[in-house]
């Protein structure tokens, strides 16, 4: 009987997300974000399941562990620093980097190996990451005549997408539009929430990373309602059932106290697994197709349930997490987070499978 957690990472269902990108966005390319190991879920896995046009990720080590693995398509790096010795590796090894800033324009500039296609960051508005958008058009000029450069696009990106009634978004379009103007290149500027709700916005590159992975970025809509199927099922098997009676304490701090008498199971995963530790009481397990509240405290290595409405849960029945009929979405907002955490905070002692 296996004592861990176990996550499933249902390929059919990223394909299935994928499409519905294509839906959405029917004339822009698709670089999925794969970036933090693929939310989670295994970057390697996603991407080779996945018939994306390329992929985003964080950093130039995120981008060669694709190239390792055998992944061909192209790869931008979205908030690596650039030097000569980075733009070497990206240009041997087809990577696109992003020059997000001045410092990075000028290494861009200065590099003169075997041209790269690259990618020019404004910031329109989100004051983060990428070069003024009153300075974007010198610096554009300059990496147009640079010799290392052979092809260069234009991204920016949206802080407030997941609130479509936020005007924030529009402001930022047209900063960057006015800042683009009409020189040659892509454009890129969705993540998903821009994809669900902003065609204006799609450009020739959409770069979706949480809604491939199922879950919903927008503030007022679950991922069912907007067509998307969960990827990930996180389960771990019960390791002890027991009844506590009325008016006893369940779990550290002895903070819950049954209020019934109560059939717990304690179910082995928690906050070293990356089970969050702020999900309090009441938060949702599946366990033999019900819904069962958590009882007390998360801990490091277990949870414990309330199943006295799963009669049948017995020891080394599998409960359920998160997954396909228990959105991650769900369970991140009783904790206070969203699902993008829950992913990302799943540690190595979780293991991880492909349907
Ligand atoms: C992570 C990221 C994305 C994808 O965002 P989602 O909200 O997961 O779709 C897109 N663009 C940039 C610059 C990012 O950092």
């Amino acid at each position: 009987m296996s004592a861990r957690a176990r996550a499933v990472v249902d390929t059919a269902a990223l394909d299935h997300n994928l499409r519905r990108v294509r839906e959405l966005a029917p004339t822009s390319r698709v670089f999925a974000a794969v970036k933090a190991d693929g939310y989670g879920h295994g970057s390697v896995a996603v991407a080779t399941a996945l018939a994306a046009d390329g992929f985003a990720v964080a950093s130039l080590d995120e981008a060669l562990r694709l190239r390792l693995a055998g992944i061909t398509e192209p790869i931008i790096t979205l908030s690596q620093p650039l030097d000569a010795a980075v733009l070497a590796e990206a240009s041997a090894q087809n990577i696109q980097p992003v020059a997000y800033g001045p410092c990075q324009v000028e290494a861009l500039a200065q590099y003169s190996g075997t041209p790269l296609a690259a990618w020019l960051k404004i910031d329109s508005g989100m004051h983060r990451l990428g070069v003024a958008a009153d300075e974007a058009g010198a610096l554009a000029d300059r990496l147009a005549t640079a010799p290392g450069v052979e092809d260069l696009g234009f991204l920016t990106h949206l802080a407030c997408a997941d609130d479509p009634g936020d005007p924030m978004s529009d402001r930022q379009l047209t900063c960057f539009s006015d800042a683009v103007g009409q020189r040659a290149g892509q454009r890129s500027i969705a993540n998903s929430a821009a994809v669900l709700t902003r065609p204006s916005a799609h450009a020739d590159v959409v770069r979706p990373g949480i809604m491939l992975y199922g879950s919903s970025p927008l503030n007022d809509h679950s991922a069912a309602e907007l067509g998307l199927r969960g990827v990930m099922q996180l389960t771990a098997p019960i390791i002890n059932r027991h009844r506590v009676a009325a008016g006893e304490p369940i779990g550290y701090g002895a903070q819950f106290v049954a209020e019934r008498d109560t059939e717990i199971a304690v179910v082995g995963i928690g906050y070293g697994d990356g089970y969050p530790r702020h999900a309090p009481s009441g938060t949702p397990v599946m366990v033999g197709g019900h819904r069962c509240p958590l009882a007390g405290r998360v801990s490091m290595d277990m949870i414990t349930v309330d199943v006295t409405d799963a009669p049948t849960a017995e020891i080394g029945d599998v409960a359920t997490l998160w997954g396909p009929d228990l959105p991650a979405d769900e369970i991140a907002t009783a904790a206070g987070t969203i699902a993008y955490e829950l992913f990302c905070r799943l540690t190595p002692r979780v293991e991880f499978g492909a349907i």
